[in-house]
């Protein structure tokens, strides 16, 4: 009798182990893209984002909000899948990207060649360039050009630590997040920090010890990356953006995100 129990037991949870396997495996394969499917069957689009760069994309009361933000849920919409924000280091999306833990990135990310010979990249949606934020009683460092021989701030990975880095003499600070790196700025462990323009003016708003400087490096095109072998996906959302520039919408979001 005893035997029968336990034998039944046995048979249930091993029924039990085996549906679980099954559902897992069943939300496992919900993940990737599937462009082919109706709309309303689509699955989410895996969105990567790294949430220090405001007005782009940044933490307000926890929550993941800015002009990328909604930029991919309106583009979500037109395309008909639901968005799914993934909010991780910058230096780790494209890599994230390329193992499909991601079906795309949206980052402020700038379209260069580097990058372009790993991901496709949409048509581009924001124009911007580099910025340098610096004590606002620095008197040595007015333009760029005066960079050599002074320690400047970067964040790994970004187009500032490619730029800077290609700068002779100067003593090169990588930091994880803009933020950090500004406050190494802060504390005068750095004499400049090099970013994007639209977060270093939104530091500068925050901080009235820092002083924003205008650079005239050339001018860099925000657009969203596609794995290369999703030329249909990169297709809809390049579809999209042109929609929702001529529709009005993008505007409305330059509006609501940007400084007239
Ligand atoms: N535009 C810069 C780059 O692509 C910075 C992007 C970001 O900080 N999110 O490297």
């Amino acid at each position: 009798m005893n035997k029968v129990i336990k034998s039944i037991i046995f048979a249930a949870l091993a029924a039990f182990i085996a549906f679980g396997a099954v559902a897992c495996k069943k939300s496992e394969q919900a993940a990737p893209a599937n462009t082919d499917a109706a709309p309303q069957e689509a699955a989410p689009l895996y969105v990567g984002t790294n949430a220090e760069f405001e007005p782009f994309e940044y933490l307000d009361n926890g929550e993941i909000v800015g002009f990328d933000i909604d930029l991919i849920n309106e583009i979500g919409k037109l395309i008909g899948r639901e968005i799914v924000i993934k909010n991780i280091a910058f230096d780790g999306l494209l890599p994230a990207m390329q193992q499909r833990k991601l079906d795309i990135v949206i980052a402020g990310m700038t379209a260069n060649d580097e990058r372009r010979k790993s991901v496709n990249f949409s048509t581009p949606y924001f124009v911007s360039k580099q910025a340098m934020l610096v004590d606002k009683d620095n008197k040595d460092i007015t333009v760029f050009d005066n960079l050599p021989g002074h320690k400047v701030g970067v964040v790994l990975g970004y187009t500032g630590d490619v730029i800077v880095t290609e700068i002779e003499g100067v003593d090169v600070q990588r930091y994880n997040g803009s933020s950090e790196a500004v406050m190494a700025l802060k504390a005068k462990k750095v004499d400049a920090v090099v970013i994007d323009y639209e977060p270093a003016k939104n530091y500068a708003k925050y901080n009235d010890t820092l002083k924003l400087l205008e650079t005239d490096l050339a001018q860099e095109e925000y657009s969203i990356a596609i794995p290369k072998d999703e030329p249909e996906l990169l297709e809809q959302i390049n579809k999209a953006l042109q929609t929702l520039k001529d529709n009005g919408t993008y505007d409305a979001l330059i509006q609501k995100y940007f400084d007239k």
